[in-house]
């Protein structure tokens, strides 16, 4: 286990403290130790953060493809190689199970993979005008200097499905993680040093208050992107930040996912896939089975199933390798999830297994709830934690409505017959939908959301068209 942790903002390739010396506290949820102070980063760190991007965008924008894919793949050796280190970094400021952290490093390092070799693919288009008079030529360029906001709960897969296709479309960068979790993120902008990625193309900054300084960023006229994830309410109020300067925006945001088992479902299958995609990262996913409609016809037996699986579930630190089921990333965190139980609870739902937080450390039990009512407090919102929260339905057709009646739209899961559920989910209002299956992230999906659950796809070969924009040069024919 590693005590020191690279903890320092980085900018023009040197890293360095805050311009006034400020530090914030980096807690492990675990034990509520600090194990990290970072520096928080002043409006003059994050400006000399943009002014460096911008001086190293367009001798970045001209390396040869193949040098900007041969840093990505070193970058995915070297995080390869460190894989251990890289989980264990997760599991002490994020809270998350060992299995989680492994996971979460595998995907989040195979994004420097599939954009190294995306680095060398970027498409460009050639047509003749229909007049015939003239040669229409569309060039792919960089769209310049972004900024990359990400959330605590994916520290590391957040941040490299946006490094690695801005880097890879030749585009300088700016991070900014989320303050439960930087150590990760400077972690991977280690990396990126280490392989050689020049200086100025790379920034990480933490400034604190977040809000007007990101907005300082977003002013800047070399800022040409900005590439968010995290809550569908800051997205908003950056989407309005981006207004001023017309900066274009990829939104990843909030979601809500419902899961419906229809009849024909064989529950063989949906109870493990069901529990993979509502466990999870422990459910701190914004792709988390959120709401389960359940045909009244396997209902019980359903319940039966998932209330055996989640009492057995082992809670602790995900130092403790066997634990299966980690800490929320803060105290604050669980006792939202607390509270949500307690607001089902009092809306007539029953708690048929878990409902209880940790005496020490920010755990909450595997939970399941059963007569959870659709619109009521914890099946409107988000839960980002590990409970189960039932409801049982008659018609398809309403089972339907209620997964669709919802501002969120990012992903949905269907479990049943597999030409049944594939007509449902073509109904379903998602960017992304499940068919008898847990989990659907892969670099090579394009993963993203649609209604208040964002704009834009990341990962795929979608994902290097966020950074890149058209040219339109005109020859003669
Ligand atoms: P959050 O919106 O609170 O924070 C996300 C990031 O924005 C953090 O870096 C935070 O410091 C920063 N931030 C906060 N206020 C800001 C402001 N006013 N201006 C600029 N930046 C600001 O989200 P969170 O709590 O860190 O993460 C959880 C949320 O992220 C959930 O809603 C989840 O669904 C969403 N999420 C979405 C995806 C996706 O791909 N769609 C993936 C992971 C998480």
């Amino acid at each position: 286990m590693t005590n020191t942790f690279r903890a320092a903002l980085y900018i023009d390739g040197e890293w360095r403290e805050g311009g006034d010396g400020g530090t914030f506290a980096v807690v492990d949820p675990a034990d509520g130790s600090t194990i990290a102070d970072f520096p928080i980063a002043t409006s003059a760190d994050c400006l000399a953060a943009v002014e460096a991007a911008a001086a190293a965008q367009e001798g970045w924008a001209a390396t040869p493809p193949r040098v900007r894919s041969e840093l990505l793949r070193a970058a995915y050796d070297l995080l390869t190689e460190e894989v251990e280190l890289f989980a264990e970094i997760m599991v002490r400021e994020n809270g998350k199970s060992w299995s989680d952290a492994m996971g979460e490093a595998n995907y989040a390092k195979e994004f420097f993979r599939w954009f190294a070799e995306e680095a060398v693919r970027i498409p460009g288009d050639y047509r003749l005008s229909p007049a015939g008079d003239k040669r229409i030529v569309v060039d792919r360029q960089p769209i310049g200097v972004s900024l990359l906001i990400t959330p605590w709960n994916f520290p590391a897969a957040m941040a490299t499905r946006k490094l690695a296709p801005a880097l890879a479309a030749g585009c300088a960068v700016i991070l900014k993680p989320a303050r439960e979790t930087p150590l990760t993120a400077a972690y991977m902008v280690e990396v990126l040093e280490r392989v050689g990625v020049p200086r100025g193309v790379v920034g990480l900054v933490t400034p604190v208050p977040t809000g007007p300084l990101v907005a300082e960023m977003l002013a800047h006229p070399a800022v040409r992107k900005l590439s968010f994830t995290g809550s569908t309410e800051v997205g908003r109020e950056l989407l309005h930040a981006c207004a001023d300067t017309v900066v274009s925006a990829s939104m990843e945001l909030g979601g809500n996912a419902p899961v419906i088992v229809l009849p024909g479902a064989d529950l063989d299958t949906t109870v493990p896939e069901a529990l993979l995609a509502k466990m999870r990262n422990g459910g701190s996913a914004c792709t988390a089975a959120n709401r389960f409609y359940v045909h009244s016809s396997l209902h019980e037996e359903f319940v039966r199933r998932m209330a055996e699986a989640l009492s057995s579930v082992s809670v602790g630190s995900g130092l403790d390798r066997l634990n299966q089921l980690g800490a929320l990333v803060s105290v604050r965190e669980r006792d939202k999830v607390a509270a949500l139980v307690d607001s089902a609870v009092s809306e007539g739902a029953t708690v048929v297994t878990g409902g209880h937080s940790s005496e020490t450390g920010a755990f909450y039990d595997a939970t399941l709830l059963t007569g959870v009512r659709h619109g009521s407090e914890i099946n409107a919102t988000e839960i980002f934690g590990p409970v189960t929260a039932v409801v049982a339905y008659d018609e398809v057709d309403d089972a339907i409505r209620m997964a669709n009646d919802t501002e969120f739209g990012l992903m949905a899961y269907v479990f049943g017959e597999e030409r049944e559920a594939m007509a449902v989910a073509r109904r379903l209002e998602s960017g992304m939908v499940a068919v008898n299956r847990g989990v659907v992230s892969d670099p090579a999906a394009p993963f993203g959301g649609v209604k208040q659950s964002g704009l834009g796809r990341e990962g795929a070969s979608e994902g290097i068209l966020e950074f890149l924009e058209e040219k339109y040069i005109a020859l003669t024919a």
